[in-house]
């Protein structure tokens, strides 16, 4: 078991645990539907670490995580890739700023993607991963096509979330870290506002406020990430003992 010291709130991580970390969270955060959802997280190398097919987030392990390239095509792993990774490989493509790249249909972001309006923002939870939030209107059915995961990652510009008409959502970043603040602060911002909104509506947070916090990039908030980490490898002993840092040396020989 891992105990949080004020120095150290997180077990040392590989990118592939970070990957599994960010898809476990994010799944009880409402990004929870069943088989669809994908992560890549771009490598040194230019090579992306993502999530497979036919492996809900909620239960993906680390070995189970392949690397791709560019294309698409699977260069290290046993599994399938995602259906739906056309999407994230023109997003890279267009943005070289974007290290990670999450895309599922959560509760309440795709609601207001169905709307097709962009949620007011009613309080700071649904501000504090920062960035811009794009509405892409166009929806020519799913992602899988490369020609229209073109289309989408060009409307969706130079945005770091955008909703999807008719599908999900778009959260990009430069770290896990970020894509989680981001991913966690947009499905609050969905669901304040839809609730807020049944009420007969409320004050929204002052313009000024928001153009501050939009220009955040997601990093800033230490803790967050590594809290709601260590409730998933406290949640799973299994998980925690695949975490390569947890594991005992082995003896010397
Ligand atoms: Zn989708």
């Amino acid at each position: 078991m891992f105990k949080p010291t004020p120095n150290r709130l997180l077990p040392d991580l590989t990118p592939r645990e970070e990957l599994v970390l960010l898809a476990r969270i994010l799944w009880r955060e409402g990004y929870d539907d069943r088989l669809a959802g994908h992560i890549t997280y771009k490598q040194a190398d230019g090579t992306f670490l993502t999530n497979p097919w036919n492996i809900t987030w909620a239960e993906l392990t680390s070995d189970q995580v392949i690397r791709i390239d560019i294309e698409g095509r699977v260069v290290e792993g046993d599994w399938p890739v995602h259906k739906g990774i056309p999407l994230h490989l023109e997003v890279h493509k267009r943005r070289e700023d974007v290290v990670v790249a999450m895309h599922n249909h959560p509760r309440y972001g795709t609601i207001w993607a169905d709307a097709g309006k962009l949620p007011p923002v009613f309080d700071q939870s649904s501000l504090i991963g920062g960035g811009e939030l794009a509405l892409v209107e166009v929806y020519e059915g799913g992602v899988s096509a490369q020609q229209v995961a073109a289309e989408v990652a060009r409307l969706m510009g130079k945005a770091d979330m955008a909703l999807l008409a008719n599908h999900g959502v778009m959260v990009c970043g430069t770290s896990i870290r970020a894509v989680h603040q981001r991913a966690v602060a947009l499905e609050t911002r969905c669901r304040n506002a839809l609730h807020v909104t049944m009420l007969g509506g409320g004050k929204e947070v002052d313009r000024s406020v928001q153009d501050r916090m939009v220009k955040f990039d997601g990093n800033e908030w230490i803790g967050f990430f590594e809290g709601m980490a260590r409730l998933e490898l406290a949640r799973d002993p299994a998980l925690a003992a695949s975490i390569e840092s947890l594991r005992t040396p082995l003896a010397a020989a």
